[in-house]
């Protein structure tokens, strides 16, 4: 289990880390078209090194949190409590925080407001209509 969640945090990270360096944006967003859960982060924190908090905030509500959350969970192997248990709750309700503010954002935001907006040039999307042009 604390191996399969540092390389899964360090998975993201590397993703994240080509990402930003590629300049190329969201994976996920460029392919389906559809914002996902950490959509807005880098935004975000590029706003919070600004000192704009408020843009901050509504790019991604869980900012303060991400990082040092990401950096625990590497330096300490995923164990965020000694008690086994109560390391499986805090995970379980982070991930549902996470899903919650998604969903929420999802609500509110999609598919017109930055950075929950709906993108119809991704791969799926672009092939979903150029297959409806033809049938
Ligand atoms: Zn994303």
């Amino acid at each position: 289990m604390k191996i399969w969640i540092k390389k899964a945090v360090l998975g993201v990270s590397a993703v994240v880390a080509l990402v930003i360096l590629l300049d190329r944006g969201c994976v996920f967003y460029h392919l389906t078209g559809i914002p996902c859960l950490g959509c807005g982060l880098t935004r975000s924190y590029l706003a919070a090194m600004r000192f704009d908090f408020g843009e901050a905030f509504r790019m991604h509500p869980l900012w303060p949190v991400t990082v040092p959350v990401l950096l625990w969970a590497v330096w300490k192997d995923g164990v965020f409590f000694n008690d086994r248990r109560q390391n499986l709750v805090f995970t379980l309700l982070l991930g549902l925080v996470y899903i919650g503010v998604y969903l929420i954002r999802m609500w509110l935001l999609f598919p017109d407001t930055p950075p929950m907006q709906f993108y119809d040039g991704a791969l799926i999307p672009a092939l979903y209509q150029r297959l409806s042009d033809i049938f």
